[in-house]
C-alpha cells in the first residue's frame, strides 16, 4: 500500500517535473529565436567579469562598461593593483558606476578573499568546487547571491543558474512562481526541471534580462508585442 502510493507520487513529481522542463525550454526557444544568442557575459578575462558582477548592482550595463573602461585605462585591472588602491581612489575609478563607495568596498572585500584564499592565482580559486567557491563567495560582505551565481556562472564557468529581479517577475507575472518564492526556489525551478548545462543557463539568463528590460517593465509591461506574450498555455496573469 505505502510502496503503490510512494509510486504513485514519484510518477506525480516526474510528470510535474517534466512539464515544467518542457514550459521553460519553450520559453527559452521563443526568445532565442526573438532575441538571437546574446554572448554573455561581456568581459576579456575573469576577473574583469567579477568585477563587472560587483559593479552591475543597481545600474545598467553601459555604465559598468564605462568604470571598467576607467580602470584599464589606468591599468588597475588586476588582483595586485585593486587590492594596492585606497577605497577613495577606487570609488573615484568607478564613480559612472553608480553607488561607488559602497562598491568599492564590496570590490576590496572581494579581492582581498581572493588573495587570502588563492594568491594572485585566480584560477586556482574558480577551480575551487562548485559548493565551496559558492560559500565562500557569500561569505564576502556585500556579495549576494545574485552575484556569487553571476560569477559561478561566467565566471568559473559552471551550470548554477542565476535569479535576479526580471526573472522573478516574468515568471511570477506568468503564474509559475508565487510571489513570495525564495531566490533559491527559483533557482531549483530551472536547476530541477533544465539539464545542467552551462551554455543553456547563461543565455537563458541573459536572454530574460533581455525581456525584462525591454517588455516586462515593473510598472507597465508592454504585453503586446512581447515574444511572451503567447508563451504557450501560460498566458502573462495581467
Ligand atoms: S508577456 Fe507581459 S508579463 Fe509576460 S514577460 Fe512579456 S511583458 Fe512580461
Amino acid at each position: 500500500m505505502l510502496r503503490a502510493r510512494a509510486e504513485t507520487w514519484v510518477k506525480g513529481q516526474l510528470s510535474l517535473i517534466t512539464k515544467r522542463g518542457e514550459q521553460l525550454m519553450e520559453m527559452y526557444e521563443i526568445l532565442l529565436s526573438r532575441f538571437g544568442p546574446q554572448y554573455w557575459w561581456p568581459g576579456e578575462t575573469e576577473l574583469e567579469v567579477m568585477v563587472g558582477a560587483v559593479l552591475t548592482q543597481n545600474t545598467n550595463w553601459k555604465n559598468v562598461e564605462r568604470a571598467i573602461k576607467r580602470l584599464k585605462e589606468e591599468d588597475m585591472l588586476s588582483l595586485r593593483a585593486l587590492h594596492s588602491l585606497s577605497i577613495q581612489d577606487l570609488a573615484r575609478m568607478i564613480r559612472p558606476a553608480g553607488y561607488y563607495n559602497v562598491k568599492a568596498r564590496r570590490l576590496k572585500n572581494l579581492v582581498r578573499f581572493v588573495l587570502e584564499r588563492c594568491g594572485e592565482d585566480l584560477s586556482l580559486f574558480l577551480n575551487q568546487e562548485t559548493d565551496e567557491l559558492r560559500d565562500g563567495l557569500l561569505s564576502v560582505k556585500g556579495i549576494g547571491e545574485e552575484t556569487a551565481d553571476s560569477i559561478l556562472l561566467y565566471a568559473a564557468r559552471r551550470p548554477v543558474f542565476v535569479i535576479d529581479a526580471y526573472t522573478y517577475r516574468i515568471l511570477s507575472r506568468h503564474g509559475m512562481v508565487v510571489e513570495q518564492s525564495s531566490y533559491s526556489e527559483l533557482q531549483s525551478l530551472f536547476m530541477d526541471n533544465l539539464p545542467r548545462d552551462r551554455e543553456l543557463y547563461g543565455e537563458f539568463h541573459a536572454l530574460i534580462v533581455r525581456t525584462g528590460k525591454e517588455f516586462c517593465l515593473s510598472s507597465k509591461p508592454k504585453c503586446r508585442g512581447c515574444p511572451l506574450g503567447h508563451w504557450g498555455d501560460i498566458p502573462p496573469l495581467n
